[in-house]
């Protein structure tokens, strides 16, 4: 079998150039295009000199649908509503889509699911395999534990993060509520100042710090009478989302539509 051609969308990115690091590595998949900001200073640029990688000869350019027609899958790390188009794009050309843009809106993400209806589509807030396990412990936790035990999600991210909280913990945060049979919607606080009153039962709370370098950081804190559970995951290179993110995309890579999750892909 050939290898798996891979678009790398906004590939002048920190996860873009990264994911490109990655693919040209792996034996089983090959770079097939990456697109930039149009009238950017990397548009036409040799992907070789801009992600440092040998034997790259494509440059990079600013039509997505350029790319996305001649690819088995593309990997799109860039801003919610560029992913959102793109994902269209790619329903209509029939290519496989891993989807990593995080702070989506639930109308974008309807849209996502939309594209899976043609498309395989993978979509997670966090590609790396110990968020993914976390995710499950969490939900494990959550239904083994009483409202006695109050949720708090905790993240810190480096500070050029612009969404919060950040999609991981809001991941994290839908797997307590699954594990205890009720909504986020309904028990989330994603924030809290002034004079709040007193925490109710069954609330999840979150709470965001954000500063330097730090690469992802999320515990989640089960507090209960005389007792506290808490579950921490530390992510310490960007590697791991990247690593990830073209394991989903050779995973996805002429698989049936449907809208996937990480779980699918690592088959927790
Ligand atoms: P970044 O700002 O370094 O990269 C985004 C890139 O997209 C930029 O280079 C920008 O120019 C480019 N871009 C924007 N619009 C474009 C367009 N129309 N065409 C082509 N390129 C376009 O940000 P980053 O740190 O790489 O993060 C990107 C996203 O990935 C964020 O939403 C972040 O939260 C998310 N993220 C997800 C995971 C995960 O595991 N799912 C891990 C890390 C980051």
């Amino acid at each position: 079998m050939g290898k798996t051609k891979v678009g790398i969308m906004g590939i002048a990115g920190f996860m873009g150039r990264m994911i490109a690091k990655q693919v040209h590595e792996n034996p089983e998949a090959e770079i097939s295009g990456g697109t930039v900001l149009r009238g950017s200073a990397e548009e036409g640029v040799e992907i070789a000199a801009l992600c440092q990688l040998e034997g790259v000869t494509v440059k990079t350019v600013s039509d997505p649908r350029a790319v996305i027609s001649s690819s088995d899958v593309v990997i799109d790390f860039t801003l919610p509503a560029v992913t959102v188009e793109h994902a269209r794009i790619a329903s209509e050309c029939g290519t496989a889509f891993v989807a990593g843009t995080t702070g989506l809106t639930p109308e974008q993400e309807a849209a996502l699911a939309d594209a899976a209806k043609n498309i395989p589509l993978v979509y997670a807030p966090n590609m790396s395999l110990g968020v993914n396990l976390l995710f499950d412990l969490v939900k494990k936790g959550a239904g083994a534990l009483s409202d006695d035990f109050d949720i708090e999600i905790v993240e810190m991210h480096h500070k050029r993060k612009i969404d919060a909280p950040s999609g991981t913990a809001l991941g994290l945060g839908k797997a307590a509520a699954e594990g205890r049979g009720v909504s986020l919607d309904d028990k989330g606080v994603l924030s809290r100042e002034g004079v709040t009153g007193a925490r109710e039962a069954g609330q999840i709370g979150f709470a965001t710090l954000r500063g330097g370098d730090v690469v992802g950081e999320h515990t989640v804190i089960f507090a209960g009478p005389n007792e506290r559970i808490e579950l921490t995951h530390k992510a310490t290179s960007r590697d791991i989302f990247a690593a990830g993110a073209v394991r989903a995309g050779i995973w996805a890579a002429g698989r049936k539509p449907g809208l996937y999750s990480m779980a699918d892909v690592l088959g927790l």
